[in-house]
């Protein structure tokens, strides 16, 4: 029983999973990866230091994959603000047909990408902001819940009711986001209306995923307590690995009178997180992991993990409906 949904169709693809944009980690080999296995995979924009780079990028995947797949684009605040435009234009210009909006404020690039006749997906942590987006033409929302690593916005709503409210009130497809690894969350998902996932911390750990080993093996040794969030008090809140450095963050912004930006930022950098990846030492900077580090216990293939899920999930279905069945009589 294949898992045809409106994601599938309207993005090409045969299972509907979507890798979404992680910083330092959405990069050509696993975003091709994830595309030959029949997912969608996403480049992230931004890992790329310009957009003459992300070009090169673009052009490495389509090297390495004849299958759909995207990029993604974030707006938050940054240390050095990225030329988003920049960045968008050159995708657009390599021909790139899928693109992941995700922040504030993103309006302008919506429009442009839709301009451009280019299917857009748009990652909120609110019903307000995911209507908004509807209004704006985005094509596929991704409803990411407060389980989600990375950004959860600040309103601390989890996947179940977010999911659910989702199913009464867009009337656009949309992605379950936030904390799904498993066959279970691919089904649940579906269930709450979902026409498929999207997941980011499951896909750092595989083969493909360009980390450290060491960081993979991390993710298998931890589990759903592992993370916490940092910016809080930032009002830009990130769930992040939870150690040394995350937990001086958090203790800086707890001082009385609490934290500006200027007093983290040397700790939370981006270019120090990235490291970590590189060196393979969990505790050297911050890294995004989200809970479902605690359903993670593998270092599988793409191909590997998509096959599972895929069997996973239609085998639940299928029992659920034997349970529905029997209970009726
Ligand atoms: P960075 O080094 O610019 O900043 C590190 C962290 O500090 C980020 O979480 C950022 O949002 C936050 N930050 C920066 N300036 C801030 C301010 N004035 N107030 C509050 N918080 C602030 O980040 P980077 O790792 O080089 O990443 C570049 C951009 O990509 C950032 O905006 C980051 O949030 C975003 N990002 C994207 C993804 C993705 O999936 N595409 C994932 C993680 C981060």
């Amino acid at each position: 029983m294949p898992l045809v949904t409106p994601v599938t169709k309207l993005l090409n693809i045969r299972i509907p999973i979507v890798q979404g944009g992680m910083q330092w980690v959405g990069v050509p080999k696993l975003v091709a990866a994830v595309s030959n296995a029949g997912g969608l995979g996403v480049i992230t924009a931004l890992t790329q230091p310009n957009p003459a780079a992300l070009r090169n990028a673009i052009r490495e995947t389509r090297s390495l994959t004849s299958k759909p797949f995207g990029v993604n684009i974030t707006l938050l605040p940054s240390i050095n603000p990225p030329d988003y435009a920049g960045y968008a234009r050159a995708a657009v210009e390599e021909g790139v047909k899928i693109f992941e909006t995700a922040g504030n404020n993103p309006g302008e690039l919506i429009r442009f990408f839709k301009s451009n006749g280019c299917v857009v997906i748009h990652k909120c942590t609110t019903i307000r902001h995911a209507k908004s987006a509807v209004k704006l033409g985005v094509d596929i929302l991704s409803i990411d819940g407060f389980e989600c690593a990375g950004h959860p916005g600040e309103e601390d709503i989890g996947g179940l009711v977010l999911l659910a409210r989702a199913a009464k009130e867009l009337n656009v497809p949309y992605l379950a986001s936030g904390g799904i690894a498993d066959a279970r969350g691919v089904a649940a998902s579906l269930a709450l209306g979902a026409a498929g996932v999207n997941m980011g911390t499951r896909f750092m750990c595989t083969v493909e995923s360009p980390i450290h080993e060491n960081i993979k093996k991390t993710i298998v040794a931890s589990s759903e307590q592992d993370t916490v969030h940092i910016f809080r008090t930032l009002h830009n809140t990130a769930r992040v690995f939870k150690n040394k450095v995350s937990m001086e963050v958090v203790q800086i912004e707890r001082r009385p009178g609490g934290a500006k930006f200027e007093d983290v930022r040397e700790l939370v950098s981006g270019q120090r997180g990235k490291v970590v990846y590189e060196n393979g030492d969990p505790d050297y900077g911050i890294w995004s992991a989200g809970i479902a580090m605690g359903l993670i216990t593998d270092i599988p293939t793409c191909d590997e993990l998509l096959r599972t899920l895929e069997k996973g999930t239609e085998d639940i279905i299928t029992n659920l409906s034997t349970v529905v069945v029997k209970s009726k009589l």
